[in-house]
């Protein structure tokens, strides 16, 4: 039996000390507090054995001291690991530290009683017990007891607290710990009073000492894992619900059921499952998307669907994760409209919209199509004169009213600031819809302060294949034809402008290097009195192209004015007709003059004072001889600043002709504000009315009305006889026409009518 005994009691002794090597090799603050639990425990194991095992009553005494002794440091260290774990007592430091001091005084005093006797003495020892006698006199053996089992108790009832309070989870620990204590306890308070040297007590301590290791490093119930995990689960953001290999839903979480609106009754899921299983070529883990819609609204889940097996392969469980990916999906949603809408209208913004038509066209290719661009007239005006938010708003305006007329299977879209397209099947297109359309948005915009005017270019597609930007181009290709035509706010596009603005833009090309090139030639038309007798003549500008011959005036002037290169052209005219002058000077003639022309352009683009007062300067000539020619509507554009100018040029001693009198939209009024020296009436007026006899009235007038206003009066275009006589009749004294002479080459001039 005390071999047996003995044997039990190394186990435990060397299982704590396994349990101490063990906590030792762990970290943190736990593992020590273990540490030097199982460490003082073992210690009072090896006394114990001593003290049952090795003979002497000195040896006994000592041990038997010694393991009340260690039983208090056993106390102080449990103290320590109930602190920890139950983390009462914590705060109040005095309770270990009154334990340290206690436990300290109790080991001196048992250490000195092994030669005193003055708290116990042993009185006999035998084969199976050993006696011990307290002293009556002493109390220190009695207050041991009364110490050691209160602290006993107040321990136990950190654990019975702590049971109550955490999760039921963690219950077991706590409670398998104070069965523990308890056991040991109460087995130690029957063994005490007996003096049998079987002390279960020891042994009880023993395994508890083992336990203290075991919960907090080694015990993960399994239990306490499905449970967290079943929590994590519930407690997720992502949608779970699990199959098992009957096709019964095993688990769903509340997020799956709020997604497919279902309450405890799964049928309805297992249904879908089993439909779903069943479209499945392949049983694999995959992953995809799926969008449910819940009204107005709808929500994306990134779905993944895993299979489970065990370890010899045998399917266990099907499970989907749904993950919410509706802001994601809402926020790429909202980015691609904002890359493919316009911020303004929300219209289809140019890219999108050159996409979307091409993608259109070629997909329907059996249907013909039309691209129908429209543009606000002088748009930047609006914008200068009522600021950007009344541009705004008239632009989404116009937005608005398109989308309203829009029918479905039309694309349209916005292609810059007031440009607008759609694209729509050519059978729908009608001219008087477009037109009561065009008109409708006007009046919506108009009012007494301003007028706008639409303008609409319409191309026809023919060949799918072309860029829908080259396609917008040409639509607003034809809308310059328009634009200074108000009869009709509609243009379509032919192939014929398309030639023309190739034909421009090789103009605009070639125009630099042909003024380096001295290209452009200056011809001179006589402008005569009635016997032909010239006063001067009109520089008129020939391009003697190498490849394409004499080009007229008409060919390039327009283009070099709509791309502000005329100015260029006018300073290399004006010189070539200073150069004349002075020549003409230094040959001793001062009596013919030349006038140049100043296009309506040049006051907006140079100072033309400048630039005019340079030339005289540079070639020393009087100004008087060269005249400047000047339209009407060059002078309205800026009435104020321009009128000016003249009054300047006029001042250093230009001699001011308005040109093309009576073709525009003359006004008698003007003349009267105007000072000018000349008044050059255009034949062609004339030619154009079919009341001749009242074009004559009307020539008549204005000649009169020249010469009371002081002003020289030329005529030009003079073909016939019969036109001199009349005008002359009528008062007109110098003439210009081809029935004294075409525009010719200077030198051809200086031989006909210089000499
Ligand atoms: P314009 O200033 O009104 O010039 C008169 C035009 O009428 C000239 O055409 C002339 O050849 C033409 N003409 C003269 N007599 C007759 C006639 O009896 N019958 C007809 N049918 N036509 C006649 P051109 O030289 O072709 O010039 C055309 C226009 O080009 C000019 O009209 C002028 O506006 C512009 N132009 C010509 N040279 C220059 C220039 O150096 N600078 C600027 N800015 N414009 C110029
Ligand atoms: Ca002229
Ligand atoms: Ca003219």
């Amino acid at each position: 039996m005390k071999i047996f005994y003995g044997l039990v009691m190394v186990l435990v002794i060397l299982m704590i000390g396994a349990c101490a090597v063990k906590a030792r090799k762990k970290n943190g603050q736990l593992a020590t507090i273990v540490f030097l639990y199982e460490l003082s425990a073992c210690v009072c194991g090896v006394i114990f054995f001593i003290y049952t095992y090795v003979p002497g009553v000195t040896l006994t005494v000592l041990c038997k001291g010694l393991i009340m002794a260690m039983f208090d440091w056993m106390l102080v260290m449990l103290m320590n690991y109930t602190q920890y774990y139950t983390g009462m007592f914590k705060s109040v430091p005095a309770v270990k530290l009154t334990m340290i001091a206690y436990s300290a005084f109790e080991t001196v005093a048992f250490i000195v009683n092994t030669w005193t006797r003055w708290i116990f003495d042993v009185t006999d020892i035998s084969k199976d017990q050993i006696i011990v006698q307290f002293n009556k006199v002493n109390v220190i053996g009695v207050t041991h007891y009364i110490y050691t089992y209160g602290i006993m108790l107040l321990l136990l009832l950190s654990y019975v607290v702590m049971i109550k309070r955490v999760s039921k989870f963690y219950r077991f620990r706590y409670f398998a710990i104070l069965a523990s204590i308890s056991a040991a306890f109460l087995l130690d308070v029957l063994t005490i009073w007996s003096d049998s040297i079987y002390d279960m007590s020891m042994l009880i301590f023993g395994v508890m000492s083992i336990l203290l290791y075991y919960f907090p490093f080694e015990y993960v119930p399994n239990e306490l894992i499905e449970n967290t995990f079943s929590l994590i689960i519930k407690d997720m953001n992502s949608g779970i619900i699990c199959f098992d290999n009957a096709g019964r839903c095993i688990y769903c979480n509340g997020i799956v059921k709020g997604i497919y609106g279902i309450d405890d009754d799964v049928n309805a899921v297992e249904k879908n499952y089993a439909a779903w299983i069943a479209e499945q070529d392949e049983h694999v883990n995959r992953k995809y998307q799926q969008t449910i819609e819940t009204g107005d609204d709808w929500r994306k889940y990134d779905i993944a669907y895993n299979r489970i097996f065990d370890d010899k392969g045998n399917f266990i469980c099907d499970y989907f994760i749904f993950n919410d990916s509706t802001e994601s999906a809402k926020l790429i949603e909202q980015e691609k409209y904002k890359a493919t809408h316009d911020s303004l209208t929300g219209l289809l913004n140019k890219e999108q919209f050159y996409e979307e038509t091409a993608r259109k066209i070629k997909e329907d290719s059996s249907n013909k199509y039309c691209l129908v661009c429209s543009n606000i007239k002088d748009f930047k005006l609006v914008n200068e004169l009522f600021g950007i938010k009344k541009g705004d708003e008239i632009i989404k305006l116009q937005a608005d009213l398109i989308k309203q007329s829009s029918e479905p299977g039309y694309i349209s879209g916005r292609i810059q600031n007031d440009r607008f397209a759609v694209c729509m099947p050519k059978d729908r297109f009608n001219k008087d819809i477009m037109e009561n359309s065009i008109t409708m948005m006007q009046d919506t915009f108009n009012n007494a302060s301003f007028k706008i005017r639409i303008v609409v270019g319409v191309y026809d597609i023919d060949d799918i294949d072309e860029p829908v930007s080259n396609m917008c181009d040409k639509a607003y290709i034809a809308i310059e034809t328009i634009k200074n035509n108000y009869e009709t706010n509609i243009a379509y596009y032919d192939d014929k402008l398309l030639q023309r603005t190739l034909e421009e833009r090789r103009i605009i090309g070639e125009f630099e290097g042909a003024l380096a090139n001295k290209e452009f030639k200056m011809f001179l038309q006589p402008q005569v009195d009635v016997n032909g007798n010239a006063y001067g003549a009109e520089a008129l500008v020939r391009w003697q192209h190498p490849d394409r011959g004499l080009l007229s005036p008409y060919f390039f002037i327009d283009v070099l004015e709509s791309t502000g290169l005329i100015y260029k052209l006018d300073m290399y005219m004006w010189e070539c007709a200073a150069e004349k002058l002075s020549e003409w000077k230094n040959r001793g003639d001062t009596s013919h003059h030349i006038s140049v022309n100043i296009s309506t352009k040049d006051f907006y683009l140079i100072d033309v004072y400048e630039v005019m007062t340079d030339i005289v300067r540079k070639y020393d000539i009087n100004p008087a001889l060269l005249k400047l020619e000047i339209t009407e509507t060059a002078l309205m554009s800026d009435l104020k600043k321009n009128m000016e100018v003249i009054r300047k040029l006029r001042k250093y001693g230009f001699r001011i002709e308005i040109d093309d009198f009576g073709s525009g939209y003359s006004s008698l009024n003007m003349l009267k504000d105007i000072s000018a020296d000349v008044l050059k009436i255009d034949m062609a007026f004339l030619r154009a009315t079919e009341n001749e006899i009242k074009g004559q009235d009307i020539l008549e007038t204005i000649i009169s009305l020249g010469s009371k206003l002081g002003m020289e009066v030329i005529t030009e275009g003079v073909e016939t006889e019969k036109q001199l006589m009349m005008l002359s009749e009528m008062g007109c004294h110098i003439f210009q026409g081809y029935y004294f002479s075409k525009p010719i080459p200077v030198d051809e001039f200086e031989e006909k009518y210089m000499n």
